[in-house]
């Protein structure tokens, strides 16, 4: 894999995915989405799908956390708290 792979998050198609109820593979659909709870699970990436298989209903995430999501968020952690301590040297040596 690449390592210079920084990325938490990657795109994920449950299109492709296996179903959870009946374990046939690609068979899921998306729902098309419709009042108010369906439009706050979207700001969470949570997408509705069904099954054609099956019939079962539920939700996905659109996205999942790459195989190096934790070297990633502590490599940010890290650059973030750098440039935090440079800062703040900076700062205080010229106020
Ligand atoms: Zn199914």
């Amino acid at each position: 894999m690449n390592n210079l792979d920084f990325r938490i998050f990657k795109r994920y198609k449950p299109e492709y995915a296996k179903c959870v109820n009946c374990g046939a593979a690609g068979t899921l659909k998306k729902y098309r989405s419709r009042g108010l709870v369906d439009n706050i699970a979207k700001i969470f990436l949570l997408k509705k799908f069904f099954c054609k298989n099956c019939q079962w209903k539920g939700r996905y995430f659109t996205v999942k956390l790459t195989k190096h999501w934790l070297r990633a968020v502590l490599f940010y952690l890290i650059a973030i708290a750098g440039t935090i301590f440079i800062i703040y040297n900076y700062l205080e040596r010229f106020l």
